[in-house]
């Protein structure tokens, strides 16, 4: 059977992908059309990243990242056979069977083909895969692999809402979670910005599609929308924390939308992004320069950190071994 429309066939012939404990080829890692997590959007996730280092290869953070994924499925009720360890194991595998691997899409998903909103076979699958999504998913695409905007024009979001917790909690990372943002952020894309920012459901900032938010003031302090209105974003936690060792400082406090255009810098965080400069918003510049001196410094600082660089931060990083 061949898609016309999805071709895997030329994307990443050599990578495996780990599933329920097989490494499978790529291109045999498929689910059918009318699986539960297809068709409900109940499949859960987690996003890591892969740095190389004099160590060799290194997860970043990967016990935080396994954490929030459980707390994922807790969230949705996805009955996970799976605990921590054998999850981390899972993820070290993976990217040993897949040299050159950037990042790691950890998912659970219920394979079955169901037709009610409450599976009948509520059996979880596992697969972890590791690749470079630039080269095996883009260029094998035909795509060229465009790097990311070095400074983002955002559009603060006016229709759209981030999740709100009765519907969906902000801390699940599940693929039905970011259709509500895919819309916005596809109609913004045709209007020319590279990225949306949303609010919560009493107009305060939350977070983009898949970054966290920070704006910087013009003391040079940190301020980022609390904890139970966004996705606890990995890098989010690592910028603050990195903050607070450099003697940098921060506030977690609910931001309304003006404090944007009075702010010094403004930058998202995220595992593909890292720390990402705002250029401006709805096409109003923010701040003097971009990136902005405290965004630039956080920035280099956290590129620093995930290259093995900072002895403070060798323990988020996993060496993969093998
Ligand atoms: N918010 C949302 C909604 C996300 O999906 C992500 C990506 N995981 C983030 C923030 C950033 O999180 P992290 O730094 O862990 O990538």
């Amino acid at each position: 059977m061949t898609y016309p429309n999805a071709t895997p066939e030329g994307e990443a012939p050599d990578r495996r992908i780990w599933i329920d404990g097989t490494l499978v080829p790529w291109p045999e890692a498929r689910v059918h059309v009318l699986s539960h997590s297809h068709a409900r959007g109940s499949l859960v996730f987690d996003y890591l990243s892969v740095h190389e280092t004099d160590r060799g290869p290194v997860v970043f953070r990967v016990d935080d990242h396994v954490a929030r994924f459980l707390t994922s499925a807790e969230l949705v009720g996805l009955p996970l056979a799976l605990g921590a360890a054998e999850l981390r194991q899972a993820v070290l595998e993976a990217v040993r069977a897949n040299p050159g691997a950037k990042v790691v899409k950890l998912n659970a998903f219920i394979p079955s083909v169901e037709i009610d909103v409450v599976p009948v076979d509520d059996r979880v699958s596992v697969a972890v895969a590791a690749f470079d999504p630039r080269l095996d998913v883009i260029a094998a695409k035909g795509g060229v692999p465009a790097p990311f905007p070095t400074a983002v024009r955002i559009w603060l979001e006016k229709e759209r809402r981030q999740r709100r917790p009765d519907i969906m909690h902000p801390h699940a990372k599940v693929a039905a979670n970011y259709t509500s943002p895919m819309v916005a952020k596809w109609r913004a894309r045709r209007n020319g910005y590279d990225e949306i920012l949303l609010v919560d459901d009493a107009g305060f900032l939350a977070e983009g599609p898949t970054t966290n938010f920070f704006l910087v003031d013009e003391d040079g302090v940190l301020h980022t929308p609390p904890e139970d209105s966004v996705l606890l974003g990995i890098t989010r936690r690592s910028i603050l924390e990195i903050a607070k060792h450099d003697g940098v400082g921060f506030v977690e406090e609910p931001l309304r939308p003006e404090a944007l255009f009075g702010a010094s810098e403004a930058f998202l965080t995220g595992t593909s992004a890292g720390v990402w400069p705002i250029r401006s918003v709805d096409d109003r510049p923010i701040g003097i320069e971009t990136p902005g001196p405290v965004s630039a410094a956080l920035g280099r600082r956290f590129r620093e950190v995930t290259a093995g660089r900072v002895p403070d931060f060798a323990h988020w990083l996993t060496p993969v071994g093998g």
